[in-house]
């Protein structure tokens, strides 16, 4: 049997994290096995689904590398589909016409929450064999089992039993003729040849009812795997202001589509104590059975931390390339200013968590330099920092060879000379350099600054010192 899994978002808004975990879980699974991974999108909602949430849908896979082995199924294409097997099941006598109002099923809701009772159809035209010539608005309703009940063998929720007598004839295919969730579902995953849904647990108590249809139609049942729900990282449900941002979102944040995939399948997912995971060895390693039943929470310290050690890891022309946009972003142009990317990134990966951290955190190397933390100036450009920057300023200029082992070199004369501790010129330098206190090395930072920009920001400091002296 090949393994068929899918993935079906309804394109009605952002694409959250869960969504794009529960995703991620079924494209694992269908790799694993060496199956096909599908893409339905559930847009029979016209009102809600938009082009561009679907765009969304397609960007996000294809960001994640989650790709998908046939073409994506869009549900409002396959309403004849759904006509043809609601009509099956209506000839087979599994459905029936129901023309109760909208003002008699309210009703019955309230008389029935008035006695304490769970709202359900009372199969009123169950038995009435009504057909769709009169005038009517009719719905069709599945004839859903009396009694017995139905086993849930779930590979994330173990089995979980429901009674029929919970659940009553649900509407299939509503009076405008659109077909309902649970049933165009149906329909599409034995369509589809899906054999194993992976899906959020939001959707566990729909699946007696998908059961029963499947039961209805003689088809043999796919797996169903639920997948919790995750959590603000305070333990609620995630709110707008909580994370509810799209994955996509994590794009423009700087993170790499590596981490956040790393990041997503180790939020209620664990393979004994490892964190690091390459895409190949969640493939190798992936089990649904392994996946937690309680609901994760979202840890951004974790993604942070995650994705500064791919940044780390990874291939710095690569890293550059990916980085390119959000220098843009910043008005930074790598393009004719300052050093090259590539040796700024051997440099500044180690302090940047994110590529938008690397973008901003590099700016000083490419701005003209014309403003000083004021706390950071009227502590270190003293006189006596005046001294030492000037006799730096003269070495920097005479030295052949700009490597940063020479210029450390140099720190370390004056140092000596002048019998300072070496932040006495590290710091009054790093202002110079780089306008406050928190740079790189000042020997790398000197050397990527190149000798006509190091020595103009110097000179411009020496004189400002000057300044302030005489005024
Ligand atoms: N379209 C449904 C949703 O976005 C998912 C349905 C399913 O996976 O069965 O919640």
């Amino acid at each position: 049997m090949t393994v068929v899994t899918r993935f079906a978002p309804s394109p009605t808004g952002n694409l959250h994290i869960g969504t794009v975990r529960t995703a991620l879980f079924s494209w694992l699974y269908a790799r694993k096995h060496k199956g096909n991974f599908l893409l339905r999108i559930e847009d029979t909602d016209r009102l809600r689904s938009t082009p561009e949430a679907t765009q969304l849908i397609f960007d996000t896979l294809d960001w994640l590398g989650l790709n998908i082995d046939e073409s994506p199924v869009y549900q409002s294409q396959r309403f004849t589909a759904y006509d043809r097997v609601a009509a099956k099941l209506m000839d087979e006598g599994n459905a029936y016409y129901c023309d109760c109002s909208p003002e008699r099923l309210e009703k019955l809701r309230e008389e029935q929450q008035a006695k304490g009772l769970k709202p359900r159809y009372d199969n009123k035209c169950r038995d009435r064999q009504l057909s769709r010539s009169n005038n009517n608005p009719v719905v069709i309703r599945f004839k859903s089992p009396l009694g017995g009940e139905v086993r849930v063998r779930d590979m994330v929720q173990g089995e979980v039993a429901y009674k029929n007598s919970e659940l009553d004839d649900l509407i299939i295919v509503r009076s405008d003729g659109s077909p309902t969730y649970n049933f165009s579902v149906v329909v599409d995953e034995i369509e589809m040849g899906v054999t194993h849904v992976i899906r959020g647990d939001d959707h566990l108590n729909n699946t007696p009812r998908q059961i029963n249809l499947f039961q209805a139609l003689g088809t043999k049942l796919p797996q169903f795997g639920h997948v919790p729900m995750i959590l603000s990282a305070s333990g609620k449900k995630i709110s707008k202001r909580e994370g509810a941002s799209g994955a996509l979102d994590l794009r423009k944040q700087g993170y790499l589509p590596e981490a956040v995939l790393n990041y997503l399948v180790r939020l209620g997912w664990s393979h004994g104590d490892q964190e690091i995971f390459s895409v190949e060895e969640m493939i190798e390693l992936f089990d649904a059975a392994s996946i937690n039943r309680s609901p994760a929470k979202l840890d951004e310290k974790k993604l942070e931390w995650l994705n500064h050690q791919y940044m780390m890891a990874g291939d710095a022309s690569r890293m550059c390339e990916l980085a390119k946009p959000f220098f843009q972003n910043a008005g930074i142009d790598t393009e004719d200013t300052g050093p090259a990317l590539i040796d700024l990134f051997g440099v500044m990966k180690q302090r940047s968590r994110t590529l938008v951290q690397f973008a901003e955190n590099s700016e000083f190397f490419f701005k003209e330099l014309t403003e000083y933390d004021e706390k950071a100036a009227s502590k270190y450009l003293t006189s006596e920092a005046g001294i030492v920057l000037k006799e730096l300023q003269s070495r920097l200029s005479e030295l052949p060879e700009w490597t940063s082992t020479r210029i450390h070199e140099i720190f370390q004369a004056i140092v000596d000379e002048h019998e300072i501790k070496f932040g006495d010129i590290a710091q009054p330098a790093r202002v110079a350099l780089t306008g406050g206190t928190v740079s790189p090395g000042i020997d790398v930072t000197v050397e990527l600054l190149g000798r006509e920009q190091a020595l103009t920001r110097i000179e411009y400091a020496i004189q400002r010192i000057q300044d302030k002296n005489h005024a």
